[in-house]
């Protein structure tokens, strides 16, 4: 649904038929759920560029006031301090949904929460979209594909998931979220949207996260060993945030319902990892090696080739590009010692 608005007498009569003289695209309203996050933060920054209305609805379990207060103040912007497992009436034109954790330390917390976020959260935003005709995006995960017996991972790949385990709360919560979006979308006409993300990494991140790139860069700049998990020979595709945001903001102005895998098809072992964060912060960084957590997948890499084709959307920066921006927030957050606001 794109919304339009006249600004110019001038717009009005078009004989042609075609677009419009003097039509502009409005400026829309929009809710970012999980926007004082880590990708939710970076999302905001880019609507707010773009001169929309944002309203961040979050609970902040691990989100920060710090990641998007460079908008207060901006009559543009609200910051509501919301849990989606409870209802909220909002009125807005797109819902862009990331509440929950992503990282395996903050979903494992409270297992319970996460999945009560995935299902009851996901429903009440949906509920939210039906109520108001909002178009609705779900940011799911790469996980619905749990240890994949297939490589790459293509969307069509229905996946290979423990639904007992202790990720469980989090790959099968999201995989209930992408049930409960479609039934919203076949059963009462709701616009959805499905991006299926691979891991992410950029500025911002939550610095003790536990995620394997946040450890790395933390590790390296504080002289301590990076802990490779397992035999470090597992793998994933590591993707810079700008990529994932600009692929979300295509999938949403688009006309395309989905699942679409975002992610930097970029491969690499954790031992691989640890190499380019020595080349990158310390050559001299030793390698500690930790046992390995329960159900880790041994794979991941996303096939793009969907989203390059529907949304012509593929990443642009490369590991050994992004990392640096990291670094340098990393360490502003950590010494204090440069100057960033992360953005
Ligand atoms: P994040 O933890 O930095 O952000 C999640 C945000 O949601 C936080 O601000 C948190 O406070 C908020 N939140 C959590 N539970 C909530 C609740 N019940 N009510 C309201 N707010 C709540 O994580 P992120 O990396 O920015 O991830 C954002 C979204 O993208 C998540 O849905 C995640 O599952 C998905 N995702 C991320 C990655 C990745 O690598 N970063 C990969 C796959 C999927
Ligand atoms: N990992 C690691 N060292 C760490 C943290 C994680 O070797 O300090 C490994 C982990 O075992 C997994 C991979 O890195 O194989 C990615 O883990 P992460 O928690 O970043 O994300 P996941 O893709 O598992 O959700």
């Amino acid at each position: 649904r794109v919304a339009y608005e006249i600004h110019s007498e001038l717009g009005r009569v078009n004989a042609g038929g075609k677009i419009p003289l003097g039509l502009k695209k409005k400026s829309l309203r929009i809710v970012v759920t999980g926007g004082a996050g880590f990708v939710g933060s970076h999302l905001v920054d880019r609507l707010m560029e773009r001169g929309d209305s944002v309203i961040v609805v979050d609970n902040f379990f691990t989100g920060r006031k710090e990641n998007v207060m460079h908008h207060l103040g901006n009559p543009r912007f609200e910051l509501i301090r919301h849990d989606v497992v409870e209802p909220i009436l909002l009125e807005v034109d797109q819902i862009y949904h990331l509440a929950c954790p992503a990282s395996p330390v903050h979903y494992k917390f409270n297992p319970v929460k996460t999945i009560k976020t995935n299902v009851v959260g996901t429903m009440n935003m949906l509920g939210l979209a039906k109520r108001i005709g909002a178009r609705f995006l779900l940011t799911s995960t790469s996980e619905v594909y749990g240890d994949p017996l297939q490589h790459p991972q293509v969307e069509t790949y229905w996946g290979n998931v423990n639904p007992i385990g202790v990720r469980s709360c989090y790959d099968e919560g999201k995989r209930t979220a992408e049930t409960l979006t479609m039934d919203y979308h076949r059963g009462l006409g709701i616009e959805v949207r499905i991006a299926r993300i691979f891991n992410t990494y950029g500025p911002r991140m939550c610095i003790d996260d536990g995620r394997v790139v946040s450890n790395f860069v933390a590790q390296a700049l504080r002289k301590e060993p990076l802990t490779v998990y397992g035999d470090g020979k597992q793998t994933r595709s590591f993707q810079y945030v700008s990529d994932l945001v600009e692929g979300l903001m295509r999938l949403m102005e688009g006309e395309h319902v989905g699942p679409f895998n975002l992610g930097n098809p970029g491969e690499f072992t954790m031992l691989e990892l640890a190499q380019v964060v020595q080349e990158t912060i310390d050559s001299n960084a030793k390698i500690e090696f930790r046992p390995n957590t329960e159900d880790d997948p041994h794979k991941r890499k996303p096939d793009i080739s969907k989203a390059k084709e529907l949304l012509g959307w593929e990443p642009v920066v490369s590991l050994r590009d992004g990392l640096p921006r990291m670094v340098s927030d990393f360490r502003q957050r950590i010494f204090g010692d440069e100057k960033g606001s992360g953005a």
